[in-house]
């Protein structure tokens, strides 16, 4: 990685404003209103440890992999499952632990959501044995990585038709394939992967399973992303790789229905993401634009400057109480598994998916243009919160495909008529 040592032009009065203990006094004071007591302790002790464990050890030209076994030490990797007998746990709790990881980095938090999360919910959800466990623990910790492979170089949106072959050997499984775009694949140890048995039957034929690191016939190489340097998208190739049992956790047809399964909790989880960046964004700006002077005047004195952060702002209020909405929904499907109650929540995680990813990317983008200057270099975090925005947008479905999700759901409503 090329590395870039930024010159400070920050006034020191404005600088020593901007820490991210500052950025936390703020987000707080918006966000402790939405959450209980025991979420706001849990919120205060992640912030606390994020401050004093993982912010000095942030080097923007090291991979972000490196922080892993940090965030493993307060057992943060997720806080979706329960694990290590943590008391709290739930979409609402690993939706903070995106929020305060994402202001710190939104990068790592990136990487966190898809080891910790995309890779490991359905390890929770269709997983047993030891050997499961164990991959668990080890990706818990921190010391190891997963990632998921469902994209493909010719099936992206229409991922359900994937071309990913799996020959059934009763024992054991042989996969033959390639995937794209995958997250962390360059330096994961566990792959979480989709393949068919039959490439015109793929509901019906659809397998789940993990395929490990120095299982013979895997190839990964990194893909050039440019707008995310400390996170590792990988071309991954399945050469004839021969997957034991017990890592299979849904055979033939259950595969269909676990990608399903685990696609909310993805969701929900990139909408935690995204509100975070745009906290992070939206405070930052708050701050910069309260103590840089032009003209004599803050430049919050400006209604041209403070009207538009003003209505970021606003639209940021409404969709993080979205956000913990579809947190507390995720919750009623596993308690109540109504089907008309999942495919409502489908829709409803889609929307806001869509809603908080957009935002992001809206409003770093603007705020980057009303901070000025300094909004591009790394003297604000700005920037690079825009960069990771876009990710967001197309990462676990792009906008357009939740739009056609909910569009789906807005269309069978006639039926009632
Ligand atoms: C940085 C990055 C990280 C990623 N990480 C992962 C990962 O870890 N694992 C993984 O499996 N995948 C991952 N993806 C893949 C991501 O989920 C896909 O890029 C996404 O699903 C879109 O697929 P595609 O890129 O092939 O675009 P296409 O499907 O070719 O779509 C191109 C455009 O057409 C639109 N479009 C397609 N079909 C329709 C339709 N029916 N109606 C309206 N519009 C439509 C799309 O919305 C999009 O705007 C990642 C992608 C990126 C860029």
């Amino acid at each position: 990685m090329k590395k870039i040592v930024g010159v400070n032009l920050l006034d020191e009065n404005i600088k020593e404003k901007l820490t991210t203990e500052n950025i936390y006094k703020i987000f707080n004071n918006f966000i402790i209103p939405l959450i209980s007591k025991d979420e706001q302790e849990f919120l205060e002790e992640l912030e606390d440890f994020l401050l004093r464990e993982v912010e000095p050890k942030i080097d923007l030209n090291e991979d972000v992999y490196m922080l892993f076994p940090l965030l493993g030490k307060g057992n943060y990797i997720q806080r979706l499952n329960k694990h290590n007998d943590s008391k709290r746990y739930g979409m609402r709790y690993e939706m903070l632990c995106a929020m305060a990881a994402s202001i710190i980095d939104p990068e790592l938090d990136l990487a966190r959501v898809v080891s910790g999360v995309i890779f490991a919910n359905p390890l929770f959800q269709f997983g047993k044995g030891d050997h499961i466990s164990e991959i668990l623990d080890n990706v818990m910790s921190g010391e190891k990585i997963g990632c998921i492979c469902i994209t493909e170089r010719e099936h992206g949106s229409d991922a359900v038709n994937m071309q990913t072959t799996v020959e059934d050997k009763g024992d054991h499984l042989i996969i033959n394939g390639e995937k794209v775009y995958t997250t962390n694949g360059s330096v994961a140890d566990y792959f979480l992967t989709y393949g068919v048995s039959d490439i015109r039957d793929p509901r019906g034929s659809m397998y789940q399973f993990i395929v490990e690191r120095d299982f013979e016939g895997v190839e990964t190489k990194r893909l050039g992303i440019q707008s995310i340097p400390r996170v590792e998208i990988s071309q991954t190739i399945f050469n004839s790789v021969k997957i034991p049992k017990e890592n299979v956790l849904g055979a033939r047809g259950q595969g269909y229905y676990n990608l399903f399964q685990g696609l909310v909790a993805e969701r929900d989880s990139i909408i935690g993401s995204s509100l975070g960046i745009s906290w992070l964004t939206a405070i930052s700006a708050l701050i910069y634009t309260n103590l840089r002077k032009q003209f004599g005047r803050p430049l919050f004195d400006f209604q041209g400057v403070s009207f538009p952060i003003t209505k970021l702002f606003t639209e940021l209020m409404a969709t993080t109480e979205f956000g913990f909405r579809a947190a507390s929904e995720y919750r009623k499907t596993l308690d109540y598994p109504d089907p008309k109650f999942i495919k409502y929540n489908a829709a409803f995680s889609s929307g806001t998916k869509y809603l908080a990813s957009h935002l992001a990317q809206r409003l770093s983008y603007e705020c980057q243009q009303l901070c000025g200057g300094i909004a591009f270099t790394d003297n604000l975090r700005i920037d690079k919160a825009l960069e990771v925005s876009k990710v967001q947008e197309i990462i676990g479905g792009a906008r357009n495909i939740q739009l056609y999700l909910v569009s789906r759901a807005v269309k069978n409503m006639i039926s009632l008529l």
